[in-house]
Protein backbone atom coordinates (compact mmCIF):
# COMPACT_ATOMS: atom_id res chain seq x y z
CA UNK A 1 0.00 0.00 0.00
CA UNK A 2 0.97 3.38 -0.75
CA UNK A 3 1.67 4.97 2.87
CA UNK A 4 1.93 8.11 2.03
CA UNK A 5 -1.79 8.12 0.40
CA UNK A 6 -2.86 7.15 3.71
CA UNK A 7 -0.71 8.65 6.58
CA UNK A 8 0.64 11.91 4.70
CA UNK A 9 3.92 11.49 5.62
CA UNK A 10 6.43 14.46 4.82
CA UNK A 11 7.63 13.58 1.56
CA UNK A 12 7.62 16.55 0.12
CA UNK A 13 9.50 20.43 0.85
CA UNK A 14 6.57 22.39 0.75
CA UNK A 15 4.54 20.14 3.59
CA UNK A 16 7.54 19.86 5.80
CA UNK A 17 8.05 23.79 5.85
CA UNK A 18 4.52 24.12 6.46
CA UNK A 19 4.50 22.19 8.94
CA UNK A 20 7.46 23.35 10.35
CA UNK A 21 5.97 26.99 10.39
CA UNK A 22 2.74 25.57 11.82
CA UNK A 23 4.96 24.15 14.84
CA UNK A 24 7.10 27.82 15.40
CA UNK A 25 4.11 29.95 14.24
CA UNK A 26 3.35 31.62 17.31
CA UNK A 27 7.47 32.09 18.06
CA UNK A 28 7.07 33.34 14.69
CA UNK A 29 4.06 35.71 15.64
CA UNK A 30 6.16 37.14 18.66
CA UNK A 31 9.25 37.64 17.02
CA UNK A 32 7.60 40.11 14.30
CA UNK A 33 5.76 41.60 17.62
CA UNK A 34 9.19 41.54 19.55
CA UNK A 35 10.33 43.46 16.84
CA UNK A 36 8.31 46.27 16.10
CA UNK A 37 6.95 47.75 18.82
CA UNK A 38 10.38 47.86 21.20
CA UNK A 39 11.80 49.57 18.11
CA UNK A 40 9.61 52.58 18.70
CA UNK A 41 11.18 52.98 22.18
CA UNK A 42 14.67 54.10 20.56
CA UNK A 43 12.91 57.54 20.30
CA UNK A 44 14.68 57.80 23.36
CA UNK A 45 17.40 56.76 22.43
CA UNK A 46 17.02 59.74 19.65
CA UNK A 47 16.11 61.93 22.31
CA UNK A 48 19.88 61.73 23.71
CA UNK A 49 21.35 61.71 20.49
CA UNK A 50 19.61 64.71 19.77
CA UNK A 51 21.13 66.23 23.30
CA UNK A 52 16.82 67.21 24.53
CA UNK A 53 13.47 65.76 24.23
CA UNK A 54 12.35 66.17 20.72
CA UNK A 55 9.19 64.65 18.52
CA UNK A 56 11.52 64.37 15.11
CA UNK A 57 12.09 60.70 15.47
CA UNK A 58 8.34 59.88 16.64
CA UNK A 59 6.62 60.00 13.47
CA UNK A 60 9.74 57.57 11.73
CA UNK A 61 9.59 55.69 14.99
CA UNK A 62 6.02 55.40 15.16
CA UNK A 63 5.38 54.45 11.36
CA UNK A 64 6.14 50.59 12.42
CA UNK A 65 2.56 50.54 13.53
CA UNK A 66 1.46 50.78 9.75
CA UNK A 67 3.15 47.91 8.49
CA UNK A 68 2.53 45.84 11.98
CA UNK A 69 -1.38 46.22 11.55
CA UNK A 70 -1.15 44.92 7.48
CA UNK A 71 1.15 42.04 9.29
CA UNK A 72 -1.98 41.28 11.96
CA UNK A 73 -4.40 41.66 9.05
CA UNK A 74 -2.88 38.95 6.71
CA UNK A 75 -1.60 36.48 9.95
CA UNK A 76 -5.28 36.44 10.80
CA UNK A 77 -6.48 35.14 7.41
CA UNK A 78 -3.68 32.98 6.34
CA UNK A 79 -1.74 30.07 7.78
CA UNK A 80 0.32 30.04 4.69
CA UNK A 81 4.33 30.19 5.10
CA UNK A 82 4.96 30.94 1.91
CA UNK A 83 2.80 34.71 2.50
CA UNK A 84 3.35 34.74 6.27
CA UNK A 85 7.26 34.67 6.57
CA UNK A 86 7.67 36.98 3.92
CA UNK A 87 5.68 39.83 5.37
CA UNK A 88 7.35 38.95 8.94
CA UNK A 89 10.76 39.69 7.16
CA UNK A 90 9.08 42.39 5.54
CA UNK A 91 8.10 43.52 8.92
CA UNK A 92 12.13 43.27 10.02
CA UNK A 93 12.82 45.20 7.32
CA UNK A 94 10.51 47.85 7.89
CA UNK A 95 11.94 48.78 11.39
CA UNK A 96 15.44 48.39 9.61
CA UNK A 97 13.65 51.61 7.43
CA UNK A 98 11.76 53.46 10.38
CA UNK A 99 15.46 53.56 11.95
CA UNK A 100 16.86 54.73 8.74
CA UNK A 101 14.37 57.63 8.85
CA UNK A 102 14.73 58.39 12.05
CA UNK A 103 18.96 58.59 11.60
CA UNK A 104 17.56 61.14 8.91
CA UNK A 105 17.43 63.65 12.39
CA UNK A 106 20.30 62.77 13.59
CA UNK A 107 23.82 64.17 13.24
CA UNK A 108 25.70 61.64 15.59
CA UNK A 109 25.91 57.87 13.90
CA UNK A 110 27.92 56.46 15.73
CA UNK A 111 26.15 54.02 17.85
CA UNK A 112 24.47 53.54 14.15
CA UNK A 113 27.34 50.03 14.35
CA UNK A 114 25.04 48.89 17.51
CA UNK A 115 21.97 49.70 16.50
CA UNK A 116 22.47 47.35 12.94
CA UNK A 117 23.73 44.04 15.41
CA UNK A 118 20.67 44.58 17.47
CA UNK A 119 18.39 44.42 14.11
CA UNK A 120 20.51 41.67 12.91
CA UNK A 121 20.25 39.10 16.32
CA UNK A 122 16.63 39.72 15.98
CA UNK A 123 16.06 38.56 12.94
CA UNK A 124 16.96 35.19 14.20
CA UNK A 125 13.84 34.99 15.73
CA UNK A 126 11.72 34.92 12.32
CA UNK A 127 14.56 32.76 10.85
CA UNK A 128 13.37 29.92 13.51
CA UNK A 129 9.92 29.68 11.91
CA UNK A 130 11.42 30.32 8.16
CA UNK A 131 12.92 28.15 5.35
CA UNK A 132 16.74 28.50 5.35
CA UNK A 133 15.85 29.83 1.90
CA UNK A 134 13.87 32.43 3.04
CA UNK A 135 16.22 32.98 6.18
CA UNK A 136 19.37 33.48 3.82
CA UNK A 137 17.63 36.13 1.55
CA UNK A 138 15.59 38.05 4.28
CA UNK A 139 17.72 38.10 6.52
CA UNK A 140 20.90 39.12 3.67
CA UNK A 141 19.05 41.69 2.40
CA UNK A 142 19.51 44.08 5.97
CA UNK A 143 22.97 44.59 4.36
CA UNK A 144 21.53 45.83 1.45
CA UNK A 145 19.15 47.73 3.41
CA UNK A 146 22.55 49.27 4.93
CA UNK A 147 24.34 50.04 1.48
CA UNK A 148 21.32 51.92 0.16
CA UNK A 149 20.90 54.18 3.46
CA UNK A 150 24.90 54.66 3.22
CA UNK A 151 24.56 56.63 -0.14
CA UNK A 152 22.78 59.13 1.68
CA UNK A 153 23.68 58.82 5.53
CA UNK A 154 27.21 58.06 5.24
CA UNK A 155 27.51 56.33 8.23
CA UNK A 156 31.14 56.28 10.10
CA UNK A 157 31.28 52.61 10.88
CA UNK A 158 29.98 51.16 7.55
CA UNK A 159 33.63 49.09 6.89
CA UNK A 160 32.87 47.84 10.62
CA UNK A 161 29.25 47.20 10.39
CA UNK A 162 30.36 44.71 7.39
CA UNK A 163 33.42 43.42 9.21
CA UNK A 164 31.06 42.27 12.31
CA UNK A 165 28.01 42.02 10.93
CA UNK A 166 28.40 39.42 8.07
CA UNK A 167 30.54 36.55 10.63
CA UNK A 168 27.19 37.21 12.88
CA UNK A 169 24.62 36.55 10.01
CA UNK A 170 26.63 33.72 9.77
CA UNK A 171 26.14 32.49 12.90
CA UNK A 172 22.68 32.83 13.01
CA UNK A 173 22.06 31.09 9.25
CA UNK A 174 23.93 28.53 11.11
CA UNK A 175 21.82 28.40 14.20
CA UNK A 176 18.97 28.29 12.33
CA UNK A 177 19.94 25.25 10.47
CA UNK A 178 20.70 23.25 13.85
CA UNK A 179 17.01 24.21 14.16
CA UNK A 180 15.85 23.04 11.03
CA UNK A 181 17.81 19.71 11.68
CA UNK A 182 16.66 19.36 15.19
CA UNK A 183 12.45 19.77 13.87
CA UNK A 184 13.33 17.33 10.77
CA UNK A 185 14.25 14.84 13.76
CA UNK A 186 11.17 15.75 16.00
CA UNK A 187 9.18 15.25 13.17
CA UNK A 188 10.54 12.16 12.19
CA UNK A 189 9.52 10.91 15.94
CA UNK A 190 6.57 11.84 15.81
CA UNK A 191 5.90 10.22 11.98
CA UNK A 192 7.23 7.00 13.33
CA UNK A 193 5.14 7.35 16.75
CA UNK A 194 1.85 7.79 14.78
CA UNK A 195 2.96 5.01 12.23
CA UNK A 196 3.62 2.47 15.18
CA UNK A 197 -0.14 3.74 16.58
CA UNK A 198 -1.80 2.42 13.07
CA UNK A 199 -0.26 -0.34 12.95
CA UNK A 200 -0.09 -4.16 13.88
CA UNK A 201 3.13 -5.06 15.50
CA UNK A 202 2.88 -8.92 14.23
CA UNK A 203 2.04 -8.86 11.29
CA UNK A 204 2.96 -5.10 10.19
CA UNK A 205 -0.51 -4.43 8.57
CA UNK A 206 -2.35 -1.47 10.14
CA UNK A 207 -4.69 -1.86 12.94
CA UNK A 208 -8.07 -0.52 13.39
CA UNK A 209 -7.00 3.08 14.10
CA UNK A 210 -6.69 3.62 10.44
CA UNK A 211 -10.06 4.00 9.86
CA UNK A 212 -9.79 7.75 11.76
CA UNK A 213 -7.76 8.42 8.48
CA UNK A 214 -9.97 7.39 5.63
CA UNK A 215 -13.10 8.14 7.07
CA UNK A 216 -15.05 11.18 6.71
CA UNK A 217 -17.01 12.66 10.36
CA UNK A 218 -20.28 10.73 8.98
CA UNK A 219 -18.06 7.39 8.65
CA UNK A 220 -18.16 7.23 4.77
CA UNK A 221 -14.84 6.58 3.07
CA UNK A 222 -13.18 9.77 1.88
CA UNK A 223 -12.22 8.42 -1.37
CA UNK A 224 -15.67 6.93 -2.75
CA UNK A 225 -16.54 9.17 -4.91
CA UNK A 226 -13.51 9.19 -7.43
CA UNK A 227 -13.21 5.00 -7.59
CA UNK A 228 -15.00 2.61 -6.62
CA UNK A 229 -14.57 0.85 -3.59
CA UNK A 230 -15.26 -2.99 -1.53
CA UNK A 231 -14.47 -4.08 1.57
CA UNK A 232 -13.17 -7.62 1.58
CA UNK A 233 -13.17 -9.40 5.36
CA UNK A 234 -10.94 -12.70 5.32
CA UNK A 235 -10.33 -15.21 8.18
CA UNK A 236 -8.03 -18.26 8.03
CA UNK A 237 -9.44 -21.43 7.81
CA UNK A 238 -8.58 -23.80 10.76
CA UNK A 239 -6.38 -22.30 12.60
CA UNK A 240 -6.80 -22.71 15.94
CA UNK A 241 -5.46 -26.35 14.69
CA UNK A 242 -2.12 -24.59 13.15
CA UNK A 243 -2.01 -23.26 16.63
CA UNK A 244 -2.59 -27.06 19.22
CA UNK A 245 -0.61 -28.77 16.42
CA UNK A 246 2.60 -26.60 15.83
CA UNK A 247 2.35 -24.07 18.63
CA UNK A 248 1.59 -20.46 18.84
CA UNK A 249 5.07 -19.36 17.32
CA UNK A 250 4.57 -21.37 13.99
CA UNK A 251 0.92 -19.85 14.05
CA UNK A 252 2.61 -16.26 14.47
CA UNK A 253 4.62 -17.18 11.56
CA UNK A 254 1.67 -18.34 9.52
CA UNK A 255 -0.16 -15.11 9.87
CA UNK A 256 2.84 -13.06 8.96
CA UNK A 257 3.18 -14.90 5.82
CA UNK A 258 -0.15 -15.09 4.97
CA UNK A 259 -0.31 -10.95 5.48
CA UNK A 260 2.74 -10.97 2.90
CA UNK A 261 0.92 -12.74 0.44
CA UNK A 262 -2.16 -10.97 0.46
CA UNK A 263 -0.19 -7.35 0.91
CA UNK A 264 1.92 -8.36 -2.55
CA UNK A 265 -1.37 -8.31 -4.24
CA UNK A 266 -2.60 -5.35 -3.53
CA UNK A 267 -2.18 -2.32 -5.92
CA UNK A 268 -0.91 1.46 -3.93
CA UNK A 269 -4.70 2.74 -2.84
CA UNK A 270 -5.36 -0.76 -1.35
CA UNK A 271 -4.65 -1.44 2.32
CA UNK A 272 -4.78 -4.10 4.63
CA UNK A 273 -6.18 -4.11 8.15
CA UNK A 274 -5.77 -6.45 10.89
CA UNK A 275 -9.56 -6.37 12.11
CA UNK A 276 -8.65 -8.85 15.15
CA UNK A 277 -7.01 -12.09 15.96
CA UNK A 278 -6.80 -13.92 12.49
CA UNK A 279 -9.56 -11.60 10.89
CA UNK A 280 -8.09 -8.99 8.38
CA UNK A 281 -9.94 -6.28 6.13
CA UNK A 282 -8.77 -5.65 2.51
CA UNK A 283 -9.97 -2.50 1.18
CA UNK A 284 -10.53 -2.80 -2.34
CA UNK A 285 -10.77 -0.11 -4.93
CA UNK A 286 -10.30 0.39 -8.41
CA UNK A 287 -13.05 1.69 -11.33
CA UNK A 288 -12.49 -1.39 -14.01
CA UNK A 289 -11.70 -4.16 -11.05
CA UNK A 290 -14.06 -7.35 -10.51
CA UNK A 291 -13.46 -7.79 -7.17
CA UNK A 292 -14.21 -11.15 -6.96
CA UNK A 293 -11.58 -12.04 -9.32
CA UNK A 294 -9.03 -9.19 -7.09
CA UNK A 295 -10.41 -11.50 -4.00
CA UNK A 296 -9.65 -14.96 -6.05
CA UNK A 297 -6.28 -13.99 -6.50
CA UNK A 298 -5.29 -13.25 -2.38
CA UNK A 299 -7.36 -16.07 -1.86
CA UNK A 300 -5.06 -18.52 -4.20
CA UNK A 301 -1.62 -16.62 -3.41
CA UNK A 302 -2.63 -17.95 0.00
CA UNK A 303 -3.59 -20.94 -0.99
CA UNK A 304 0.01 -21.75 -2.92
CA UNK A 305 2.43 -20.20 0.09
CA UNK A 306 4.45 -23.30 1.20
CA UNK A 307 4.97 -22.90 4.33
CA UNK A 308 6.87 -24.87 7.20
CA UNK A 309 3.31 -25.78 8.50
CA UNK A 310 2.31 -27.46 5.59
CA UNK A 311 -0.85 -25.33 3.62
CA UNK A 312 -3.23 -22.86 4.81
CA UNK A 313 -5.88 -21.68 3.65
CA UNK A 314 -8.53 -18.40 3.88
CA UNK A 315 -12.24 -17.62 3.00
CA UNK A 316 -13.17 -14.64 2.02
CA UNK A 317 -16.44 -12.40 2.57
CA UNK A 318 -16.69 -9.62 0.06
CA UNK A 319 -19.39 -6.39 -0.09
CA UNK A 320 -19.11 -3.27 -2.40
CA UNK A 321 -19.19 -0.09 -0.92
CA UNK A 322 -21.87 2.09 -1.76
CA UNK A 323 -21.30 5.67 0.26
CA UNK A 324 -22.80 4.55 3.15
CA UNK A 325 -21.77 4.20 6.78
CA UNK A 326 -18.87 1.48 6.18
CA UNK A 327 -19.62 -0.46 9.20
CA UNK A 328 -22.39 -1.33 7.44
CA UNK A 329 -20.53 -2.40 4.55
CA UNK A 330 -18.22 -4.65 7.15
CA UNK A 331 -21.00 -6.62 8.36
CA UNK A 332 -22.13 -7.28 5.39
CA UNK A 333 -18.36 -8.94 4.17
CA UNK A 334 -19.19 -10.14 7.88
CA UNK A 335 -21.93 -12.15 6.50
CA UNK A 336 -20.63 -13.22 3.38
CA UNK A 337 -17.62 -14.64 4.86
CA UNK A 338 -19.82 -16.44 7.43
CA UNK A 339 -21.13 -18.52 4.46
CA UNK A 340 -18.13 -18.79 2.93
CA UNK A 341 -17.44 -20.61 5.83
CA UNK A 342 -20.64 -22.52 5.84
CA UNK A 343 -19.98 -23.28 2.08
CA UNK A 344 -16.85 -25.31 2.87
CA UNK A 345 -14.24 -22.63 3.43
CA UNK A 346 -11.46 -21.64 1.23
CA UNK A 347 -13.30 -19.29 -1.38
CA UNK A 348 -14.83 -15.98 -2.12
CA UNK A 349 -18.28 -15.18 -1.40
CA UNK A 350 -20.22 -11.99 -3.19
CA UNK A 351 -22.83 -10.83 -0.27
CA UNK A 352 -25.78 -9.94 -1.68
CA UNK A 353 -29.04 -9.19 0.12
P1 LIG B 1 -12.48 -21.28 11.19
O1 LIG B 1 -12.07 -21.95 9.92
O2 LIG B 1 -13.92 -21.51 11.49
O3 LIG B 1 -12.13 -19.85 11.17
O4 LIG B 1 -11.69 -21.99 12.33
P2 LIG B 1 -10.56 -21.38 13.25
O5 LIG B 1 -9.91 -22.50 13.97
O6 LIG B 1 -9.65 -20.53 12.45
O7 LIG B 1 -11.41 -20.43 14.16
P3 LIG B 1 -11.32 -20.01 15.64
O8 LIG B 1 -11.96 -18.66 15.72
O9 LIG B 1 -11.92 -21.08 16.52
O10 LIG B 1 -9.80 -19.87 15.96
C1 LIG B 1 -9.08 -18.75 15.75
C2 LIG B 1 -7.75 -18.94 16.40
O11 LIG B 1 -6.84 -17.90 16.04
C3 LIG B 1 -7.82 -18.95 17.89
C4 LIG B 1 -6.71 -18.02 18.35
O12 LIG B 1 -5.90 -18.59 19.33
C5 LIG B 1 -5.91 -17.80 17.09
N1 LIG B 1 -5.26 -16.53 17.06
C6 LIG B 1 -5.80 -15.31 17.09
N2 LIG B 1 -4.85 -14.36 17.06
C7 LIG B 1 -3.65 -15.01 17.04
C8 LIG B 1 -2.29 -14.58 17.01
O13 LIG B 1 -1.97 -13.39 17.00
N3 LIG B 1 -1.33 -15.53 16.95
C9 LIG B 1 -1.65 -16.86 16.95
N4 LIG B 1 -0.66 -17.72 16.87
N5 LIG B 1 -2.92 -17.28 16.98
C10 LIG B 1 -3.90 -16.38 17.03
MG1 LIG C 1 -10.39 -18.88 11.46
MG1 LIG D 1 -11.82 -16.27 13.45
Amino acid sequence: MKEDFYLGKINNKQKFYQEKFEYYRKMNFWAVIAISIPSIGYFFSDCYLIGEFSTKTLIPRAAILIPLIIFLLINSHTKDYHIIVPVSYLIGHSVMWCTIWSCMYLDDLSFACVGFFIILFIFLAIGIAAPLSYEIIGHGLLFVDIAIANTFLHYPDLTMMFLLGIPLYVGIVIFDVAIEKTYRDQLKMKNKLEDSLQHDMLTGAYNRNIFASLIDKDNRFKNSKSKRMAIAMYDLDKFKLVNDTYGHAAGDDTLIKVSEAVKSCLNNDECLIRWGGEEFIVILTGNDVDFREHAEEFRKAVENLILPIGKVTISIGVAEYHGEDYQKTIKCADKALYTAKNNGRNQVVIYSD
